[in-house]
């Protein structure tokens, strides 16, 4: 029997498991037989016309089927497949002459000699080292969850220009990983409070802070004066506008992204490896894969992570040991468990095989298939009905039945006591628990999933079925301060 090995996101189709033993004599009957056991996998291993998608990667030990005999790649017990989706949750340009030179100008006072002086004493790094960290130009794409212990790590290493690019603001819930941040941040610019706190760290850095959002438009303007490009972010569309813009102008992207308990790490450098691209040549639909503010993250996972892109950005600076360049890196921090996978240049493509068919930024949310956030659900077609209209419903007992789609344990967090609970992915087994003949609002935590409820309640003959904009939380929001929002 071989063993196929699931990402969090597609556990809860195979009855939670980590892994499944198949009988077979290739991949494409190891898929079919996982398929067979666990039918909901289906869609979301497989398109309509049954092709593998394109977002997800099969690998067989640590070798991509891609580049073996795809689905007729022979199997033995004791091989191990994985299924690699891509998940939300992301160099020595000091290598160049320049950067050399401007090293060597770069003089350490007193002060950062003692400061430095555990670097200073190892021969990887030294005073030629410590004189590249200084010289060094780095931009952190997000100052949270990844970009807190990074930015705090690569400035107190001495890397000489931070760039800092975020345009939120502290939130409570982002304390339980944003380590950059304390209690009495929460409300100020996250920009304003990271600057304080790593000026705190290591004065002698020059913060350059950009309070935008990152977008086509600023891209390369905000990446110009930086050698290495270090994404943070937890989107697909700014994981792909930060990839072609390292593409387009040469720079080395380290890249991380995590969910619940696990992470991925490399670095992409089309002049030395693969893109982003040629791991995951285009996006997952909107929703098939949850984000961390859906489906949650341990709060150190971030921190794991984002220090190991730290240390793959300090590696590139001093030119030290193998970059995690055609790599992948999986963490599983349930197991403790690091794995590593081959990445490949994918000559196909689109920004950085031969024949590229993106020569400049694009619209990156219409790529990943976002509409403009004001009217997410109107645009769909899917009915929607405020907070303050269900609580009109509620206090004049009308007849309507309150479907929660949300999982378990947040039921402990937050409910409505006379709602119907049955989580999203039980829904299409339990359509019998409804009735086509009474009206429906459906609900989750902020309307993302419900709206998926609704429209697979449609779809199933449901008419009078309407989703709740902006889920429990709005409600605790703006109708009940008492009910904890989360
Ligand atoms: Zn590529």
């Amino acid at each position: 029997m071989a063993t196929v090995h699931l990402p969090t996101p597609l556990r809860p189709h195979a009855g939670g498991a980590a892994s499944v033993q198949v009988r077979a004599r290739t991949v494409q009957e190891a898929l079919d037989g996982l398929i067979e056991g666990h039918p909901t996998l289906k869609k979301h291993l497989f398109d309509e016309r049954g092709n593998l998608r394109s977002f997800v990667n099969v690998y067989k030990n640590d070798e991509d089927v891609r580049y073996l005999e795809k689905g007729r790649t022979p199997i033995s017990d004791s091989d191990a497949l994985s299924i690699i989706p891509s998940i939300a949750g992301g160099a020595p340009p000091a290598a160049t002459e320049s950067a050399t030179a401007a090293a060597a100008e770069a003089g350490l006072s007193n002060e950062e000699i003692r400061r430095y002086s555990r670097h200073l004493i190892m021969p990887e790094v030294g005073m030629e080292g410590q004189k590249k960290l200084k010289a060094a130009r780095v931009l952190a794409i997000g100052t949270g969850g990844l970009g807190s212990p990074m930015a705090l790590y690569l400035a107190a290493a001495g890397v000489g220009t931070i760039g800092l690019v975020d345009f939120d603001v502290v939130d409570d819930s982002n304390l339980q990983r944003q380590i950059l941040f304390g209690t009495r941040d929460v409300g100020r610019p996250k920009l304003a409070a990271a600057v304080e706190r790593l000026r705190e760290v290591n004065p002698n850095v020059n913060f350059v802070p950009f309070e935008e959002r990152l977008s086509s438009e600023n891209a390369l303007r905000i990446l110009r004066d930086f050698d290495i490009v270090a994404d943070g972010t937890d989107n697909f569309p700014t994981r792909y506008l930060v990839n072609d813009a390292c593409v387009l102008t040469g720079k080395p992207n380290v890249y991380a992204s995590i969910f619940r308990f696990e992470g991925q790490a490399s670095v992409f450098w089309a002049k030395k490896g693969p893109c982003y691209r040629c791991l995951y040549a285009e996006p997952p639909p909107p929703g098939l894969v949850p984000s961390c503010a859906e489906g949650g993250v341990l709060g150190i996972l971030p921190g794991l992570l984002g220090v190991i892109q730290a240390t793959e950005t300090i590696k590139l600076v001093l030119e030290a040991g193998d970059p995690l360049i055609g790599r992948l890196l999986l963490v599983d921090a349930l197991s403790m468990r690091f794995r590593e996978l081959k990445l490949r240049k994918n000559p196909d493509c689109v920004i950085c095989g031969p024949n590229p068919t993106v020569t400049k930024l694009i619209d990156y949310e219409a790529f990943c298939g976002i509409g403009p956030p004001e009217a997410p659900a109107a645009a769909s077609g899917i009915p929607e009905i405020t907070v303050q209209d269900l609580q009109r419903l509620r206090q004049e007992k009308a007849d309507f039945v309150l479907v929660d789609v949300r999982e378990p344990h947040e039921w402990a967090i937050s409910a409505f006591p006379e709602s119907v609970k049955i989580p999203l992915g039980e829904l299409p087994q339990n359509l019998n628990r409804l009735s086509t003949a009474d009206e429906i609002v459906v609900h989750c935590k902020s309307g993302g999933r419900s709206a998926k409820a609704v429209a697979l309640l449609r779809e199933a003959g449901f008419r009078k079925v309407r989703n709740l904009t902006g889920g429990i939380n709005r409600w605790a929001e703006t109708i009940d301060p008492t009910m904890p929002k989360y």
